[in-house]
């Protein structure tokens, strides 16, 4: 018996498979199991959905509730924030569709346990902000995976999964996927009418400024790998808005968040001579992208741009004053509550280098560049909208169903939607939990089958990196450099070294133009070459092995549609160098791409934005 004979394989069969148990697989399998009553509804998840996802170690406020109970926002506002947001490109089908139902999701999670601050005087959710509700949130992801639980025929815990299966009776049909459990190096496949991809976004594609001991601090969750992605893109789903990565203004070195001291402590920036520098950039970012400089609230990526130039022309650091807001003891509390709810990390860099918010205003810092669909940024898979509000080309099928018939995405998952954070991702789960349900009704006795000559090639392809691992391991020259393998920490260092520098991260101040994503694309394309070389030296390195494959192709996916947009849409996220302005004359567009797994090509094209909310 070699490596791959003795290795046990578990088939699972199911009506709707989720993949990813965070926020919107949770709501994808509640929503499923209310649909589906006779259905077998099967989550499979490489952590544990006690605790998984982004939200695994808690959050301090639900940031998209539109308080319709209490008259104070209506969806097409939110539709109209998110749209203003992103410079004018969201899909406004899918966004109002979110917004419509995500109040009836908080009302579910208050139900479940979930202690929501209210106001004493008007027994109304406290606010934040405009969109967000402050809540006791450390117990949130266990409370939501409860329900989930509940629902679900099975959950599968420690199974990452590496690869969709397709149907073999009938063209771009989903069938299952495959996968191996991270413990037992038992190979799975899993059968299903319908597959519902909600893996979560991508953090560690660019060069992150926490290095060597302190890489695995990212803001987005490192575990994020762009499995929601990769998965989808290898059989040919249409992704959109692959170019519109995010950056992020966070406290420096611990990357705690700032939402709650700008809008609940009032606190502001400055530069290092306490002067206020956003309207010293007005007139330069208004050459760049017109009235949109104008808008209220102003842009995220904007302020980010404010914030960049300021530092280049060498007025940093950028701080934010926490002296006179944290004189106030209630104040001060909330401050430190905040981290401690969400990013214990914080307070504890603060602590180890001397910085006490009442007397010293900390800095701040962008991050690098990471890949998502559910923040203030919109990448993801090309979805079907809803069949009351979408415009004829926006649908082809069920809600929130990709370009492969029966694969249903949501949360990062799914593009074009930004600011649907943690209740919108779960409410967006419930919308293709319920779709996929229809759809698997519709599918009556027609059912997929998958192939067994796939999934057993898919198997070899799978465990190969410990293969490679045993037969070359004796042949290391210099510790863990080997001539015959590559490991995942190495092939994922090469992976940020070229994203960051070509294809605009930190260190190229978030600039690229065509040369240089042409070179970038050239490297990538020898990386995945000698991905086929990747050494595992166990189960764990196996894991990092596939998180990189998925990384990667979601990089490329970056690249590609970085170089198809030959404009500066959001600066402050990215520049085209040779594109320098806004050019809403040629894109105000969506970009669209799809990739040919036989051909190893990508093709790019437009697709219209439908302005539905006036
Ligand atoms: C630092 C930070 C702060 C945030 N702050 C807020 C906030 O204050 N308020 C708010 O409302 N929202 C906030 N958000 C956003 C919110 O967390 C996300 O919008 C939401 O979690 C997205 O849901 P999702 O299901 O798409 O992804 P996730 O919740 O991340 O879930 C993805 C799941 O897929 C699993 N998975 C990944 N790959 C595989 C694979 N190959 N096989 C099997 N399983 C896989 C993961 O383990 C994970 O469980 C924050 C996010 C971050 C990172």
């Amino acid at each position: 018996m070699g490596l791959f004979g003795g290795r046990k394989t578990v088939h699972v069969d199911s009506d709707v498979l989720v993949i990813g148990g965070g926020m919107a697989g949770c709501g994808a399998t509640y929503e499923s199991r209310f649909w589906g009553r006779d259905k077998k509804v099967v989550v499979v998840e490489k952590a544990n959905i006690e605790r998984s996802g982004a939200v695994a170690q808690g959050l301090y406020a639900i940031n998209c509730y539109m308080g319709m109970q209490w008259d104070e926002n209506k969806p097409e506002d939110h539709v109209r924030y998110a749209r203003n947001d992103l410079m004018g490109l969201v899909r406004e089908d899918l966004g109002y569709d979110i917004a419509r139902h995500v109040d009836a999701t908080v009302h579910m999670f208050e139900e479940w346990g979930l202690p929501i601050m209210k106001d004493p005087k008007t027994g109304r959710y406290m606010r934040e902000g405009k969109w967000q509700i402050m809540i006791h949130g450390e117990s949130y992801k266990p409370i939501v995976a409860e329900a989930a639980r509940k629902a679900a025929t099975k959950v599968y815990n420690r199974i990452m999964v590496t690869h969709l299966l397709m149907d073999k009776k009938k063209e771009n049909r989903i069938a299952g996927a495959v996968g191996f459990n991270v413990r037992t190096g038992e190979f799975y496949v899993f059968r299903a009418k319908a597959v519902i991809v909600a893996a979560g976004g991508a953090s560690h594609i660019y060069k992150p400024r926490s290095v060597g001991e302190g890489m695995g601090r990212t803001w987005y969750a490192p575990w994020s790998s762009a499995s929601a992605y990769a998965l989808p893109i290898l059989v040919g789903a249409k992704m959109t808005q692959m170019e519109n990565r995010i950056v992020l203004t966070r406290f420096k070195d611990g990357y705690g968040p700032v939402g709650a001291y700008f809008l609940h402590l009032k606190t502001y920036t400055e530069n290092a001579y306490g002067n206020e520098y956003e309207s010293t950039w007005y007139e330069n970012t208004k050459a760049m992208v017109g009235d949109y400089v104008d808008r209220q609230p102003v842009p995220t990526c904007l302020r980010n741009h404010a914030f960049l130039e300021e530092m280049k022309a060498g007025r940093g650091p950028i701080r934010m004053v926490t002296k006179e807001a944290f004189q106030d003891p209630h104040k001060e509390t909330v401050g430190w509550e905040n981290f401690l709810g969400m990013t214990v990390g914080q307070a504890v860099v603060w602590a180890a280098q001397n910085i006490d918010p009442k007397e010293i205003n900390p800095e701040l810092t962008t991050s690098e560049p990471y890949v998502m669909g559910s923040h203030a940024t919109c990448s993801g898979a090309w979805a079907s909208g809803p069949e009351d509000y979408a415009p004829d080309e926006y649908q082809w099928g069920y809600n929130r169903m990709m370009t492969v018939d029966g694969l249903f995405g949501a949360g990062d998952t799914i593009g074009g939607t930004a600011h649907k954070f943690s209740s919108g991702s779960f409410a967006e789960g419930r919308i293709a939990g319920k779709a996929a349900i229809k759809y698997i009704d519709d599918l009556g006795k027609d059912t997929p089958e998958v192939s067994q000559d796939e999934y057993q090639k898919l198997q070899k392809t799978v465990f190969q990196p410990l293969e490679n691992y045993s037969v070359g391991r004796n042949e290391i020259v210099a510790g863990t450099v080997s001539p015959s393998y590559l490991l995942p920490l190495h092939g994922l260092q090469r992976l940020e070294k070229i994203m960051d520098e070509y294809v605009g991260g930190i260190s190229a101040h978030y600039i690229t133009n065509e040369p240089l994503l042409t070179r970038g694309l050239e490297l990538l394309e020898m990386l995945k070459e000698d991905l086929h070389h990747l050494g595992a030296e166990d189960l764990h390195q196996l894991q990092r092995a596939w998180e990189l494959q998925h990384r990667v192709l979601a990089s490329e996916s970056v690249t590609h549609h970085t170089m198809f947009r030959k404009e500066t849409r959001w600066p402050g996220y990215y520049y085209r160098g040779d594109h320098m302005k806004l050019d809403d004359t040629d894109w105000h567009c969506f970009t669209l791409s799809q990739y040919n797994r036989e051909a190893n090509e990508w093709t790019m094209e437009k697709a219209p934005v439908y302005h539905i909310v006036d």
